[in-house]
């Protein structure tokens, strides 16, 4: 299938096109319908595989469909990487891909090197997508500048690697400050045991995609 063809909001396949993706990477075509219905998703994916757009697109598609019927502001999705490159890449992705929906797509960083005082003004701002190492997210929702009470989507990316950068704790946390229902997509290099122990913390059932 074609981007189009999976289902994605039309102005997020707009600006696919602007960036020449031809057709969708093998992790996209599975995980991409999967997630779009809801579903929880475990991914074994490695970078250079499409990775981030998997999880990236349908968590954008889900908000601007939501926007069209309320465009109430709040926190939508969660996206924790373990470090401050990835959080960089993934937050230019979906400026990217945001291209023909920028008004509707507000997105935001949060990384160590980021003063306290300019998180505390870019989560202000209310945005629908935050970006952030698993300290820094639980830092903001412990300092009340970060709520989650709305929160629709949790992603791990590079999963394998979260637990091996000492985020344990703060994962645990922020699992116990997640509203009922989130959805969970988990992309991980590898199918370790490390994972079980995330797997079980902040996923219901999820579809295994051992691609
Ligand atoms: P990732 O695995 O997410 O790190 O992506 C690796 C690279 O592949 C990035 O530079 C993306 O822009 C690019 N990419 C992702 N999906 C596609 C696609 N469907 N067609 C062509 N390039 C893509």
């Amino acid at each position: 299938p074609s981007f189009a063809e999976l289902g994605l909001d039309p102005r997020l396949v707009q600006a696919i096109a602007k960036q020449n993706f031809e057709k969708p990477t093998l992790v996209q075509r599975k995980a991409i319908p999967l997630a779009l219905k809801g579903q929880d998703v475990l991914c074994k994916a490695k970078t250079g595989s499409g990775k981030t757009a998997a999880y990236v697109l349908p968590v954008l598609s889900t908000i601007l469909k939501r926007k069209a019927v309320d465009p109430t502001p709040f926190t939508a999705a969660l996206i924790l990487v373990p470090t401050r490159e990835l959080a960089d890449q993934v937050f230019k992705a979906i400026e990217q891909f945001s291209a023909f929906c920028a008004k509707d797509i507000h997105a935001a960083r949060l990384t160590e090197n980021v003063s306290d005082a300019v998180q505390r003004s870019l989560l202000a701002n209310v945005p629908d997508v935050v970006v952030s190492t698993p300290a820094r997210a639980w830092h903001s929702v412990s300092s009340s500048a970060l709520s989650l009470a709305k929160l629709q989507h949790l992603v791990l990316d590079e999963a394998d690697l979260v637990l091996s950068y000492g985020y344990d704790e703060d994962m645990e946390n922020i699992s116990r400050s997640l509203p009922k229902g989130v959805q969970t997509i988990m992309m991980s290099a590898t199918l370790s045991a490390e994972l079980d122990a995330l797997k079980g913390i902040f996923c219901r059932n999820p579809t295994v995609l051992d691609l």
